[in-house]
């Protein structure tokens, strides 16, 4: 029995930086959501995210104010900072 997130956790909140004023596909949703069961640190970001912006759950016919998606890529690049090894930065 082999669990494989499928992803590591600096490109999983790349990821989903890069989605943030986006629709998620639900592929990615679901490669999130696998991974969050393994992983608390994400588990706990991608939670706030999703109470913050919606993250995966409400379709948005509307883009995001921008100090809310300030704020979540500010959340994001902290955790990235903690989680990433520094190879990984630019
Ligand atoms: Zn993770």
């Amino acid at each position: 029995m082999t669990q494989d997130p499928g992803i590591d956790c600096a490109r999983l909140l790349r990821q989903v930086s890069e989605y943030l004023d986006q629709e998620l596909d639900t592929a990615t949703c679901r490669v999130i959501d696998a991974h969050c069961r393994e992983c608390q640190a994400c588990a706990d970001v991608i939670d706030g995210l999703r109470r913050t912006v919606g993250l995966c759950r409400e379709p948005r016919d509307r883009p995001l104010p921008a100090a809310i998606t300030a704020k979540a890529q500010e959340a994001i690049r902290r955790l990235l900072d903690e989680i990433a090894p520094r190879s990984l930065k630019p």
